[in-house]
């Protein structure tokens, strides 16, 4: 059973911060309720106000803005980014990620903001968005901020969000010239067992930059700097990577995986090297195309 509580529905960002105020520690943000009801069922958190952002304008759209930058509202559903001639034009491989997130019921209801504040360490987006180097924008009683993604998540189930800070907006920056986005996952249950995203540039007949993020096996979604320099400099030729994607997968091998329910540390640490292998290949296929 979940505890009595009052629902708020603020009609704009600043009606809701001054609601959250008022309520102070016994309020929550609620959007699509697919964690947060949860955690209330289960005992483990008790809020007396929830404040619902998913009427908020500021929160509802995806745009591309004057930079060229995809923008994302924090209460998208997962649903409504899969469906986004948008996101499949400027992102594709984010509608590719959000149509295996969860299933059919949880994507219509759970929202991206959501997503990332809840910072659960199996969380699809949370690793590519890594790699794609996205920020995110707060607003909360102290004023408005951005946040890079690379130290928003602190630890699992904390990020550096304030809890009177909304998550209006996740920034994507637009793909460079001979640049690609990739991410590839394995899956057993509901949520990912280890996913690897890969961002890299060509020129000419070479790699010469790439970001590796690499999801569900650490405590938090992690960039992996190594395994981005041992693709650098390497031939854009998926049958030439043997060695850099060799030295790539050892340095993966060196995190600080974390066994669970979906295989033991080591298992993960092999799925990771697996998955660099595609996810390098997709995206170089990707900036091949865009060079
Ligand atoms: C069965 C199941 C399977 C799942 N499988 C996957 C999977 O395969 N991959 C994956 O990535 N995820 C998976 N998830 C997680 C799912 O993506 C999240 O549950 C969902 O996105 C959370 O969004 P929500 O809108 O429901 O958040 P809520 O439950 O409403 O909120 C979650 C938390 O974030 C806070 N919050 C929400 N929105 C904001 C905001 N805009 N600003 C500030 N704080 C905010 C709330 O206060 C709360 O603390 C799964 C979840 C379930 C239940």
């Amino acid at each position: 059973m979940i505890p009595p509580f009052a629902l708020a529905r603020p009609a704009s960002v600043s009606e809701a911060i001054a609601t959250f105020a008022d309520a102070g520690q016994d309020a929550a943000w609620y959007a699509g309720g697919t964690e947060l009801l949860q955690v209330m069922k289960m005992g483990l958190a008790r809020f007396g106000t929830l404040i619902d952002l998913k009427g908020l304008p500021e929160l509802r759209g995806i745009a591309v803005d004057a930079s060229g930058a995809l923008v994302i509202g924090g209460a998208v559903t997962h649903r409504e980014i899969e469906r986004s001639s948008i996101v499949g034009r400027e992102l594709p491989g984010l509608v590719g990620l959000e149509a295996h997130v969860a299933n059919v019921r949880v994507r219509n209801q759970g929202t991206i903001g959501g997503n990332l504040c809840f910072a659960e360490p199996h969380s699809d987006p949370a690793t590519f968005l890594l790699a794609c180097d996205a920020h995110v924008e707060l607003w909360g009683a102290g004023g408005a901020r951005e946040l890079p993604i690379d130290g928003f998540f602190l630890e699992p189930f904390v990020t550096a969000r304030t809890p009177d800070e909304i998550l209006l907006a996740i920034v994507i920056p637009k793909a460079a010239a001979g640049e690609g986005r990739a991410y590839e996952k394995a899956k057993f249950r509901e949520r990912p067992a280890v996913s690897v995203a890969v961002r890299l540039r060509v020129a000419g007949d070479a790699i010469v930059e790439a970001v590796v993020a690499v999801g569900s096996m650490t405590d938090i979604p992690v960039r992996v700097p190594e395994a981005g320099t041992a693709l650098a400099g390497a031939p854009a030729d998926p049958s030439a990577l043997g060695a850099p994607l060799a030295a790539g997968a050892e340095a993966m091998a060196e995190l600080d995986a974390v066994g669970d329910l979906d295989g033991s540390a080591d298992f993960k640490r092999h799925l990771a090297g697996v998955l660099l292998r595609s996810a390098t290949r997709a995206a170089l296929s990707e900036a091949i195309a865009r060079a």
